[in-house]
């Protein structure tokens, strides 16, 4: 590309992002806030993120955790649970410290840290075993996240539901608080992949242009999105493929009257098929790649409970859904929940639940 060219890409760039209304949300005075407490002198900082976690949650983190790092803070990264395989590629230097298996170190941490960072989650419950470590800590709390309708548990709430995923956010939120100068070749790497995974490479979840100007602009700190995206979704095991093809083949039902396809797998089916964290990500997805259907749930058994993962397209609200049946939460197109009756009791209660959003799933549009 000529340099010139280039250069006047990034002009127009900085000229639109002030045209368009970014961080609608968040008060100047949070961004006043923060910027003091991370210029005035080095801070030990523990980033925190949800249960399972994903693409996003993880990639914003990294990302968060490098510009941080390099701002010369302290910086930690602890995760309720292990996370998938798919994710292990990143290059950085922030240590992550998987709650579930290193509880003393993530002690430590939660008391040593001055500052809290909670992304890409909404509501404590969501940091499963974590959560009273997240409700107790007494110094600052930031709350940096996408998820509508978050409950007040920060000093200094962030939530931008209109951005595709919390990695685009924590980009603005750099910029924002002036510490662009220190985001770098991994951290850009690392805010790519969360918003690539959370808008399931850029073909949902995207409502505003910014979002592809964020995307260019991570470009410029030369980072490859082809190995980014080989490296997330050509990375499968074979055992994960096996599994894929059997819960389409042997645990789907189509339910047309209802423009609506369910899937479930037993510890047993999962086990049989050798799973790992991360394996069934992104399952849920393809049945909504069938012609007409708007609705797909995934109900999979855990040891104490049923979790279940909701999709839709257009305008069905499988957050409201599974808010109101399943104790869960999430986007509109996107949501999670959980349920404490068996599997296919569970199953069967969504069956029985459908009869009631006949006519909005039938006036879906999409
Ligand atoms: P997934 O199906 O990929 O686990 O989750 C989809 C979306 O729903 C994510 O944005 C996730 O944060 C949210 N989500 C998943 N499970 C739950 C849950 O149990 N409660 C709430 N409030 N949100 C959830
Ligand atoms: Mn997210």
């Amino acid at each position: 590309m000529r340099k010139d060219a280039f250069v006047r890409t990034s002009d127009f760039l900085s000229l639109s992002i002030q045209i368009y209304n970014i961080l609608i949300n968040t008060g100047n005075e949070i961004f006043t806030s923060l910027q003091d407490l991370l210029t005035r002198r080095k801070q030990k900082i523990l980033l925190v993120t949800h249960e399972n976690p994903d693409g996003d949650a993880i990639g914003s983190s990294i990302g968060l955790g490098e510009v941080l790092l390099h701002a010369g803070h302290d910086v930690k990264i602890v995760v309720p649970n292990d996370y998938p395989l798919f994710l292990h590629w990143f290059s950085s230097n922030v240590e992550i410290i998987v709650h579930i298996r290193q509880k003393k170190e993530a002690r430590i941490h939660f008391e040593e840290a001055d500052l809290l960072i909670c992304l890409d989650f909404n509501e404590t419950k969501r940091t499963a075993q974590m959560r009273k470590k997240v409700e107790q800590f007494s110094k600052i709390k930031v709350l940096i996240d996408h998820h509508p309708n978050p409950s007040e548990f920060c000093d200094y709430m962030i939530s931008e539901p209109e951005y595709s995923s919390t990695a685009e956010l924590v980009f603005d939120v750099i910029d924002r608080i002036h510490l662009m100068q220190h985001l770098h070749h991994h951290a850009a790497e690392a805010l790519f992949a969360g918003i690539m995974t959370d808008t399931g490479s850029f073909s949902h979840n995207i409502s505003r242009p910014q979002t592809f100007q964020t995307i260019a602009r991570l470009m410029e700190w030369g980072i490859d999105t082809e190995k980014i995206h080989a490296a997330v979704y050509h990375n499968f095991s074979a055992h994960r493929m096996k599994l894929l093809g059997y819960s389409l083949n042997q645990n789907m039902e189509v339910l047309p009257e209802y423009r609506t396809a369910v899937m479930w797998l037993s510890q047993k089916e999962l086990e049989e098929h050798h799973f790992q964290p991360g394996d069934t990500e992104g399952f849920v997805n393809y049945p909504l790649s069938i012609r007409d259907i708007v609705f797909s749930a995934l109900f999979m058994e855990k040891n104490d409970h049923v979790k279940i993962s909701f999709r839709s397209k257009g305008n069905f609200p499988v957050n409201d859904f599974s808010r109101t049946h399943f104790t869960g939460g999430g986007h509109r197109n996107a949501a999670g929940g959980e349920c404490a009756l068996p599997l296919d009791q569970a199953v069967e209660k969504f069956r029985q639940l459908l009869a009631g959003y006949k006519h909005q799933l039938l006036e879906t549009t999409i």
